[in-house]
């Protein structure tokens, strides 16, 4: 220790000094308590949490007082994310988790057993159907596929041991728009989880129509910036505080820094979801007309088999997701992407800013049994479009351009 200044009374920069690098190095990188709070929220990246003693463990884990522990267990940043989709979906409470996947694994964990029956949609992200037959083939839960368009049938599949049922708003990559309603109805007791991933609280609150819970992959519109791999799930404080064990325990928890970028998207949900809306009804419209396109599935298209639910469920747009076939079928799809590789993107995602393309039978959908999947209206020439909020007039012109040059 150095001999201290008396006529100073800046005690802290005097014991700093004393320190050996190592230990100002090992210490650094903080500033002193300041009276301005930032206007933007801070980043909490860090594993832990200082506690001031062991009272202070014991008061933060009994809830006496607010504050965290270990970033597993919990972060400022992902109860931020959580609480504000919660709150948009009309939720009492949020849970994030490392991805959709993750969140679809933390809901079947936390609420399933070996034995128990799931009733699920026949047609789902791939990966949630994937993940579904491992369950089945590995740890003895049952599953029942079933047509989601068809309530009648999903409530005949309901059995006592039924815990669960699983439907998406708005169906990948057919755009079917499931009779939530009348699925709730059809089901009775058993609670149903929506994947609202493709509808957004924006256009579609489930839990306003009796959803017991609703997840995201918030890799996708939530964040909407293409640079996040994140979940969310939300649903009544009983069932997140089981949600929020799992995520804990089998560490399927988020990372902050994920839940700080996708806070920031959130900002501009509203106004990116109205605008991709418009964009791809406007899309939609122009493929219908083109000779290239032989069909087109948008619910917000008169010719769509879900439009009259989507015109009474989805009053504020069917969403910015747009699938089209090919009049040459898989033929057309490599000279397509060729051809758009500068403009409109071959991206396996979607709800991006920019628009961009895919092709289900190769991705989302290639673990499909091809005859299968193409039963299921999932054909090799069909064409998904995410359709994003750059300017559509240029996103027509440059799918009429590539269109045009097909054989
Ligand atoms: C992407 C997606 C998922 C999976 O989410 P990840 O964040 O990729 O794990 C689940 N459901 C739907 C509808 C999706 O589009």
């Amino acid at each position: 220790m150095t001999d201290r200044d008396p006529a100073s009374d800046d005690a802290t920069s005097t014991d700093e000094v004393s320190l050996h690098d190592e230990s100002l190095c090992a210490r650094g990188g903080w500033f002193d308590e300041f009276t301005t709070p930032p206007s933007n929220p801070p980043l909490y990246q860090t594993t832990a949490f200082d506690l001031h003693g062991v009272e202070h463990l014991e008061a933060v884990t009994s809830g006496a007082e607010h504050g965290y522990i270990y970033t597993r267990d919990g972060n400022p940043n992902h109860a931020a994310f959580a609480a504000d989709v919660a709150a948009l979906e009309h939720a009492e409470a949020g849970a994030v988790c490392a991805s959709g996947m993750g969140a679809v694994s933390a809901i079947f964990l936390s609420h399933l057993k070996t034995a128990d029956h799931v009733v699920a949609g026949r047609i789902l992200y791939g990966r949630t159907s994937q993940q579904l037959g491992e369950l089945q083939k590995r740890f003895g839960i049952e599953v029942t596929f079933c047509d989601a368009n068809s309530p009648e049938t999903l409530g005949a599949a309901v059995r006592d041991n039924t815990k669960l049922c699983l439907v998406e708003s708005v169906s990948n990559p057919l755009m079917e728009v499931v009779d939530l309603p009348a699925v709730i109805a059809a089901v009775g007791e058993v609670p149903v989880v929506v994947d609202n991933t493709f509808a957004t609280p924006c256009l579609f609150r489930p839990i306003d129509h009796g959803a017991a819970m609703v997840f995201h992959s918030a890799s996708k519109y939530l964040n909407g910036h293409g640079d996040v791999m994140l979940g969310v799930v939300a649903g009544n404080s009983h069932a997140i505080t089981k949600v929020r064990r799992i995520t804990s325990l089998f560490g399927l928890n988020a990372n902050p820094f994920e839940c700080w970028l996708a806070s920031r998207g959130l900002r501009t949900l509203p106004l990116r979801v109205r605008q991709a809306s418009q964009n791809a009804l406007a899309v939609a419209k122009f493929l219908e007309g083109h000779a290239a396109v032989s069909r087109v599935y948008y619910p917000g298209l008169s010719s769509h088999a879900s439009f009259g639910i989507a015109q009474r469920l989805l009053p504020h747009g069917a969403g910015g997701m747009v699938s089209f076939e090919l009049q040459a079928g898989e033929a057309g799809v490599r000279p397509l992407f060729r051809r758009l590789v500068e403009t409109i993107p071959f991206s396996p995602t979607l709800a991006d800013v920019r628009t961009t393309l895919s092709w289900p039978a190769g991705t989302s959908h290639k673990f499909m049994d091809p005859d299968e999947r193409r039963a299921r209206g999932i054909s090799d020439g069909l064409v998904r479009l995410s359709v994003g909020i750059d300017s559509v007039d240029d996103v027509i012109s440059e799918l009429d351009a590539a269109l045009n040059q097909l054989p």
